[in-house]
Formats: structure tokens, C-alpha cells, sequence
């Protein structure tokens, strides 16, 4: 018999959280949940989901207009916010329904609360009440961070986007990571006037050079506003609107500023350090292979630890943790080549390494197609796809792959499947065209554009 009130004490009702809660459960331990805010976490409920629902909603727009070069008549085609959001609204209560059922089912018990760590057992809730538990998982996540300046307050944050009461005519979008980029595809894509700043010299800092350039041109073309090597200096309020101040001098109103400079791991106040659990250097929790703290019945998985901040990966962190503590199966999540996708338009899918990371580790091939598809070509519009190959001269494996294209979330994990299993581009090349595609190009490309 445990002395404990739980076997497992999960805070955060995330992607992670959630998957860990239900499988220790399934089990047959005893395990209890406890989260904040709305059950599902950022994933659910102001991330992913909600952002790619807003993503096909803005397709629409762009395709109205194709859709008229192609021969199709409309009148008066307009995006309705306020139905879109009354939509949106109701499939996130839906969604987060089905998280508390499938809890409730193996019987975590829930508690709608803030947690606190306490000591290395016992988790205090913000209804007064302890309770202790022979393992704490930390699953808390990450939050949008914010940079301080003159006006900050008047940003909003990608936790806001999803309940604004009007629609932007006017916003500026600051930053140049995954969420700055997708979030200017789909306002511009939805009809607002999107201007985005981004500090460095290029977008996607981290990601394939190549590609980068490439889409910045991409959504460029698409109408956004793009500024590279521009910050915000100050911000004011000028009657509805908010008048920015751009380091190189220029003035300009906008109806928001939505800040994507980042997130951190939500730790603050969360009782880690007088507890006795290590964190790093951005608030985030330090752990070993396995999950698991420098206080050994504390283990944290997903965007706390500040590795791979992805929800795939989380929810693999989740069942590593459950196999390690529940299963006798020590157990490490993968976290080599991990596919993933920018949701913008048009998207941007990759796995594997860049080709500067990739020359960097040894001799390589590099293969690229780079063209207008067809789709595109008949109706005149200026939009270059990508696909590029990166390959190791040694082995033929192929270390990386990049994807540029309406799809290319889609295409880039079937690819990933091939190249997790260590295949060669003469594999690649042995595998016969899909006709017509554009993704046939990814079999196709028979000569290097270049080799380091
Ligand atoms: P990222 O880390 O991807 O990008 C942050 C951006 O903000 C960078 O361009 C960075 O510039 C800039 N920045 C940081 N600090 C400042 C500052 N003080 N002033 C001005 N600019 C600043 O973070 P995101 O917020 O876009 O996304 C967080 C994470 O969430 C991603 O890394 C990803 O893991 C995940 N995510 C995944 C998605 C997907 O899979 N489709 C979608 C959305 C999020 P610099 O490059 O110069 O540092």
C-alpha cells in the first residue's frame, strides 16, 4: 500500500501532461492532473490546433483569387471574423471535452487548479489543499515572452490572437521564427495589411539558408510587408490604433503589434528551485535522458525542458516517462531527425540537417529543384516551389530535406519515414514518379547543384 495520495501527480494539462496521465493510469496507478487554465494546454487551445484552423481559413482567400484565374466567378468574397471565431470557439470546448474524458475514463482525477511543487512529494494547490505523490511530473509548458520596451503592453502575444474582438485592418507582426512567419501568411492571407519585423538578417534563424531566402521572397510575394534588420524602438497609443517607432526612423500606425519573439519555460513560481530541482539558464528544467530532475522523484517533459519544443516530441517525452517509471522499460525518447513544418504559406516542411549543418559534419551532395508547378504556372502566379536533398557522399544517405510548397507538411512526414530509415538518394532515385505531382521532383533530381 503507497503512502502517498497518488503514484503520479501530473502538472500541466498539455500535450504532454495529458498523454503521461492517461497511459501511467492505464496502468493502474493512481494519478492526478492538475492545470490552470483550459484542459488540452497550448497545443489545443492557443496553438497549434487553432492556429491551423485560421491557416486553411486563410487558404480560402488566396484560393478565391486563383480560383478566378481558373475561370470561376464570385461576388463579394470577405472573411467574417466574428463567424470564424464563434466556429473556432466551439471546436476548441469540443476538443477539450474529448482531453477530460479520455482522463477521466482511466480515472486520473482532475483538479481545475494552479499547482505548486512543495517539496520533492507533495504538490500544493491553489485551493489550499496538499497532496503528495510518490512521482511529480512537470509538464507546464512554455509562454510567450515579450521583450521589455516603452509600450510592450500594448503587444498582444499568440495567446491572444485567437479571441481578438476585431479583426486587424492593420497589424505588425515582430519576430522571425516559426510563429512571426505563420501568423503574417495567415492575416495576410485572411486580408489584413501585415507588416513584419524581424531584427536579423533573414528569417527562420536556424533553419536551411537556402530556404530561407526562398520564402522570405515567397511571402513577400504574397503581399506581407517583410523587414529584415528592423526593430521596434517605442510604441504609443494613437486613439484605437497603436503608432509605432521603428529603429531606422519610420513612424507607422497599425490596429495590432502581435510580439513572436519567443517563448519560455513556464517555471515562474512554480516552488522548482526552493524544492531542490535544477534549472537552466531560461527557467527551464533541467533533466537527464529520461526525463528526470536533479530531485529524483521529480521528472518534467515537453516545452519545459526547452529541448524540442514541438508537441509531437512532448507527447513522446510523455511515453518514455510512463514506459521509464510505470513500465520497468527504461526508456529514452528519439529525438534524431524530427520532422517538422512552418505553417505558412506556402508551408515549409524539413527534416534532417541544413546543408550548412551538413558540411559542417562531412563531404556532401547537394540536390535542389527548384520551379514553378503547374497549378501555379497556368494561372500566372510567381510562386517557385522547392525540393532539396541533402546527401552524404560517404554513405548516399540522405541527411536532410526541405520542402517548400502548398503540402508541404504533409509531403515532409512520408519523406521523413524514408529518411529515418537511413535511406539513400539511390533509393530515393530507384522509386518511380508519382505523375503529375510536384512532390514526383523529390525522385527526379539526377545531378548535384553543388558538393562541399
Ligand atoms: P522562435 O524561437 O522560433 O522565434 C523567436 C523569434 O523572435 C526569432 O526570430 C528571434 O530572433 C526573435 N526574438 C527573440 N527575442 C527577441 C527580441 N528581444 N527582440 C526582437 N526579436 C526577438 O519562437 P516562436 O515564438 O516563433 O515559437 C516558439 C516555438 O514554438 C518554436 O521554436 C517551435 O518549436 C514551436 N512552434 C512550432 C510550430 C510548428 O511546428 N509549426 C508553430 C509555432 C511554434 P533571432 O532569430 O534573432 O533570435
Amino acid at each position: 500500500m503507497s503512502t502517498f495520495d497518488y503514484d503520479l501527480f501530473v502538472i500541466g494539462g498539455g500535450s504532454g501532461g495529458v498523454r503521461a496521465a492517461r497511459v501511467a493510469a492505464e496502468t493502474g496507478a493512481k494519478v492526478g492532473l492538475a492545470e490552470e487554465s483550459r484542459m488540452g494546454g497550448t497545443c489545443v487551445i492557443r496553438g497549434c490546433v487553432p492556429k491551423k484552423l485560421m491557416v486553411f481559413a486563410s487558404h480560402y482567400g488566396v484560393a478565391a483569387e486563383d480560383a478566378r484565374r481558373f475561370g470561376w466567378e464570385f461576388r463579394d468574397a470577405r472573411f467574417d471574423w466574428p463567424t470564424f471565431r464563434g466556429k473556432l470557439h466551439a471546436e476548441l470546448d469540443r476538443l477539450e471535452n474529448v482531453y477530460r474524458t479520455n482522463l477521466a475514463r482511466p480515472g486520473v482525477v482532475i483538479h481545475d487548479t494552479r499547482a505548486t511543487v512543495k517539496d520533492a512529494h507533495t504538490v500544493a494547490l491553489a485551493t489550499g489543499e496538499e497532496v503528495t505523490a510518490k512521482h511529480v511530473l512537470i509538464a507546464t509548458g512554455g509562454v510567450p515572452y515579450v521583450p521589455h520596451f516603452e509600450g510592450c503592453e500594448l503587444a498582444i502575444t499568440s495567446n491572444d490572437v485567437f479571441s481578438l474582438e476585431t479583426f486587424p485592418e492593420r497589424i505588425l507582426i515582430v519576430g522571425g521564427g516559426y510563429i512571426a512567419c505563420e501568423f503574417a501568411t495567415i492575416f495576410n492571407g485572411l486580408g489584413a495589411h501585415v507588416a513584419q519585423w524581424y531584427r536579423g538578417a533573414q528569417i527562420l534563424r536556424g533553419f536551411d539558408d537556402e530556404v530561407r531566402g526562398h520564402l522570405a521572397e515567397l511571402i513577400r510575394g504574397h503581399g506581407v510587408d517583410l523587414h529584415v534588420g528592423l526593430e521596434v524602438e517605442r510604441m504609443e497609443r494613437a486613439g484605437g490604433q497603436i503608432r509605432v517607432y521603428g529603429t531606422d526612423g519610420r513612424v507607422e500606425l497599425f490596429d495590432q503589434v502581435l510580439y513572436a519573439t519567443g517563448r519560455h519555460p513556464n517555471t515562474e513560481g512554480l516552488g522548482l528551485e526552493a524544492a531542490g530541482v535544477k534549472l537552466g539558464r531560461w527557467g527551464e528544467v533541467v533533466v537527464d535522458d529520461y526525463g528526470q530532475s536533479s530531485v529524483p522523484s521529480i521528472y518534467a517533459v515537453g516545452d519545459v525542458t526547452n529541448r524540442i519544443t514541438l508537441t509531437p516530441v512532448a507527447i513522446r517525452e510523455g511515453m518514455a516517462f510512463v514506459e521509464t517509471v510505470f513500465k520497468g522499460n527504461p526508456t529514452k525518447p528519439d529525438h534524431e531527425l524530427v520532422p517538422s513544418a512552418v505553417f505558412t504559406t506556402p508551408e515549409y516542411g524539413s527534416v534532417g540537417l541544413t546543408e550548412e549543418q551538413a558540411r559542417e559534419q562531412e563531404r556532401i551532395d547537394v540536390y535542389c529543384a527548384e520551379f514553378r508547378p503547374m497549378q501555379k504556372s497556368f494561372i500566372d502566379r510567381e510562386e517557385r516551389v522547392l525540393f532539396k536533398l541533402i546527401v552524404s557522399q560517404a554513405t548516399r544517405k540522405v541527411l536532410g530535406c526541405h520542402i517548400v510548397a502548398d503540402g508541404a507538411g504533409e509531403m515532409i512526414q512520408l519523406a521523413a519515414v524514408a529518411i529515418k530509415m537511413g535511406a539513400t538518394k539511390e533509393d530515393f532515385d530507384r522509386t518511380v514518379a508519382v505523375h503529375p505531382t510536384m512532390a514526383e521532383e523529390i525522385v527526379l533530381m539526377k545531378e548535384p547543384v553543388r558538393s562541399h
